[in-house]
Parts: C-alpha cells; structure tokens; sequence
C-alpha cells in the first residue's frame, strides 16, 4: 500500500474558464464572478488529495479485506475480470472557504455567501475528477484496470464505512478526519473508493442510478458536463 498525495495545484483556474452551467442569469454570473474573485484574493482554497491503493484478501467477496479494513462493497464485484485491490482516496479544499462561507451569512451576505458555497462544490468536483485521473494513470502503469466507484453514503456503500475508508486513503496527510456523525472535516472534502484488478469491464451502474435524491442532486448533470467538456478539449 503506498500513499500519493497531491497538492499546490489550483482548481479555481479551470473552474474560472467554465461558464456556469445551464442558463445562468447575469446576477447569478456575477455572484459567482465576486466568488471566484474572493476566493483567490484571499487563498481560500488549499485543494490537496490522498489515495492508496490496497490489495484485497483472495478470496474477495462482498465483504472486502483490505489490510485491517473490511467494507462491505458487492457492486464493486465484477462480472468478469478479477477485482485485486481497491483505490481509496480522499480530496479536500481546507478549512478556510467554508469558515468564509460563515462568516458571510453572519455578515448577512448570503447571496456571495451561497455563491461561494458552490463555487466550493465545483471546486472540490474538479480536485476529485484530478485524484481519479491521477490513479486512473497509477493503476494503467501498473497494468491493471479500473472500474467502479462509490463513495460512503451514497447508495452502494454505507455512512458507516467512512472512518475505515479515510483510514485506507490515510486522509490524515491532508488534514480530513471524520466525526461520530461520519461526517468528514473539513466539511469542504469528500472520499471515494473505486475497484482496482485484472481485465476488469466497465461497471455498467452508478452509485447516482437508484439514489433517492437524483432528481433534486445537481451532481450527475455537473459530472456529466465536465466529462464532455474534458472530452472536447481532448
Ligand atoms: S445523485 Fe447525488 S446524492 Fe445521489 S449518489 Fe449521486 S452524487 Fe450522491
């Protein structure tokens, strides 16, 4: 198991060349204008991730044994291939944007406020969508493949796996811990866990497909948007 670790890398700049998505009206490009401003005049971002990539205990079942960890993980089981190892990682922006985020509510800003929340979750998608291609890259060097991802909470994987997950990705080197509620700190972070082995297929299910709050979540669409986007520069 051998840790990465990435930081000093700015996931504001790409974010500042991608138009808000859908058909934003001007006060809402605006706000998100100042946001992006305030964030960089201030270094309200400290983007940085951890990940490790864990062989699994043969023989693998849904219950998954990775060093002292075990996850109960089924959907990671492939339908052909062979699932030798999990990649557990965990991304985050600090703590500093999201205290800014309080302290404008407290100042009775909520509209930058809640701009700069989001501007957030754009900006913490854009340091995952780095830490995936980064152990998409580690996992193709090593001759393996990679399919499937979940992250705790969402379908697919439960709350409770949260603390064995960080622990995997040794979130500690970047400053994610977990609370009793399973909830990670700084708030502004996230974990994933993505199955890693031999001639694995393309997982045909996503942990947005059954989830009860798809149709209110803003997080697919997003994905998607940047996926084509990423498509089309390539
Ligand atoms: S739809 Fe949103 S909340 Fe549901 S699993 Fe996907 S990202 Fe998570």
């Amino acid at each position: 198991m051998s840790l990465r670790v990435g930081r000093g890398f700015d996931p504001l700049a790409a974010l500042a060349e991608e138009p808000l998505a859908g058909r934003a009206s001007p006060a809402r490009s605006r706000l998100r204008s100042q946001a992006l401003a305030l964030a960089r005049s201030e270094a309200l971002v400290e983007a940085a991730y951890s990940y490790c990539i864990v062989a699994l205990e043969e023989p693998v079942t849904e219950w998954l044994c990775a060093g002292t960890e075990r996850l109960h993980a089924p959907w990671l089981l492939p339908a052909a291939g062979r699932l030798t190892a999990i990649a557990c990682g965990a991304c985050t922006l600090g703590p500093l944007l999201e205290r800014r985020v309080a302290e404008l509510f407290a100042e009775r800003r909520a509209s930058l406020a809640v701009a700069l929340d989001q501007l957030g979750n754009e900006a913490l998608m854009a340091v995952g969508r780095r830490a995936q291609d980064r152990i998409a890259a580690d996992v193709a060097r090593r001759g393996l493949t990679m399919a499937g991802e979940l992250r705790a909470g969402d379908p697919g994987l439960a709350l409770e796996a949260q603390a064995a997950v960080l622990r995997l990705a040794q979130a500690e080197t970047v400053g994610v811990s977990v609370n009793a509620s399973h909830l990670m700190l700084p708030l502004k972070s996230t974990s994933m866990v993505l199955g890693v082995g031999v001639d694995l297929p393309a997982a045909q299910w996503s942990r947005c497909d059954h989830c009860p709050t798809r149709d209110r979540c803003t997080v697919p669409a997003r994905a998607a948007s940047a996926q084509a986007a990423a498509g089309n520069a390539g």
